[in-house]
């Protein structure tokens, strides 16, 4: 698509996903702080992978370890993840999205670009219409942004969170973006911005409006500091991307304490190939690489894979392809991690 075209895109986020999914299935965990992550014991090894907002409330936020979660709430609800149940409504919501638009573009589990400049409606209009499904037919909450580009849906979709519509225009952007940190922008994570900081003054994303382009090339370089002075008055051509397929699908665990008998390995690499099988099974994949990783006390981590003659999504000829790569490892050391992962991987569901 000509970037010079007029482009309406949506930003789909659902609010604290896999939190809000336990919270749906158990009533008593409603308006409770609840953390879901590792297999749910937060004195173990394992990070947040989603605080509900009662649990924010504490401090707690995704990719935390439990063990400092639990610190800042020790009544907190700790919960396993549950991917299959997560997969579930993931599946529905992107039902009601295929709806207004081919043009999707699905990134986590639980957001998604949408291309609606084809539609006749207001945006906004849209946009709560497709909130207010969301909510009818998941009874899950989802935040919605509308901009004309990938990077201010984006935005805008951050501005308000949870449950709500906001839109940046291309009329109103320059303002709507100037108090922000200059960290709500791609290309400016925390190295770069402690950068910016340091030698230009730089903390918001007005800031970076205020200087020219020679300046920020020289800080940057040539193509990051043109891309950054694009960016903050809101300018990004990127496409929807529909075609996106995962390469592979994987599942690793970390031991509490470092394993060293054979059988205990062997029973772990089993249960994550069951794992493996059961997300590639959800996903509509079947896969040809079957590799299985360990990483030893030392953090050397070696990988061993073989390909199959066919992709398949059969539990069995995974867990005993992965259970047999193990004699291809040494097992001289106590081992901290293993992984299982399928790749190769063709859709038996495309649609
Ligand atoms: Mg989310």
């Amino acid at each position: 698509m000509a970037s010079h075209q007029r482009r309406t895109i949506l930003h789909v986020d659902m609010d604290a996903f896999f939190a809000a999914v336990e919270q749906l299935r158990r009533p008593e965990l409603r308006g409770k702080p609840v953390v879901v992550g590792g297999d749910g014991n937060p004195h173990k090894r394992g990070v947040v992978s989603t605080a509900s907002y009662e649990a924010r409330a504490y401090g707690i936020h995704s990719a935390m370890p439990l063990r400092t979660a639990y610190k800042r709430c020790p009544h907190a609800v700790f919960l396993p993840v549950d991917f299959a149940a997560y997969g579930e409504s993931a599946r529905k919501i992107r039902e009601i999205l295929r709806e207004y638009s081919s043009l999707i573009e699905t990134f986590a589990a639980d957001e998604a670009f949408l291309d609606v400049s084809h539609r006749p409606e207001d945006p906004l209009a849209l946009a709560e219409e497709i909130r207010r499904r969301i909510k009818e037919e998941t009874g899950l909450t989802a935040s919605i942004g509308i901009g004309p580009n990938k990077l201010l849906a984006k935005i805008a979709c951050g501005l308000r969170k949870p449950d709500a519509v906001t839109e940046i225009t291309t009329g109103t952007v320059v303002e709507q973006l100037r108090d922000l940190p200059a960290t709500v922008l791609w290309g400016v994570g925390p190295k770069t911005a402690a950068r910016l900081e340091a030698s230009l003054g730089v903390r918001t994303v007005g800031d970076l409006q205020s200087l020219s382009l020679e300046a920020l090339q020289e800080e940057l370089g040539p193509r990051h500091g043109e891309y950054l002075y694009h960016t903050c008055r809101g300018e990004d051509d990127t496409p929807i991307i529909t075609e996106w397929e995962p390469k592979s699908l994987s599942r690793e665990t970390t031991y509490q304490f470092d394993a060293r008998r054979r059988e205990t390995i062997l029973k772990t690499i089993s249960e994550l190939a069951a794992d493996v099988t059961g997300e590639l099974r959800e996903e509509g994949y079947s896969g040809r690489t079957i590799t299985v990783k360990i990483r030893y006390r030392d953090f050397k981590t070696h990988t061993r894979g073989l390909t199959l003659a066919d992709p398949t999504d059969d539990e069995a000829t995974i867990r005993q392809t992965a259970v047999s790569l193990l004699d291809r490892f040494t097992m001289d050391r106590p081992i901290r991690l293993v992984g299982v992962r399928v790749s190769g991987l063709i859709s038996l569901r495309r649609c």
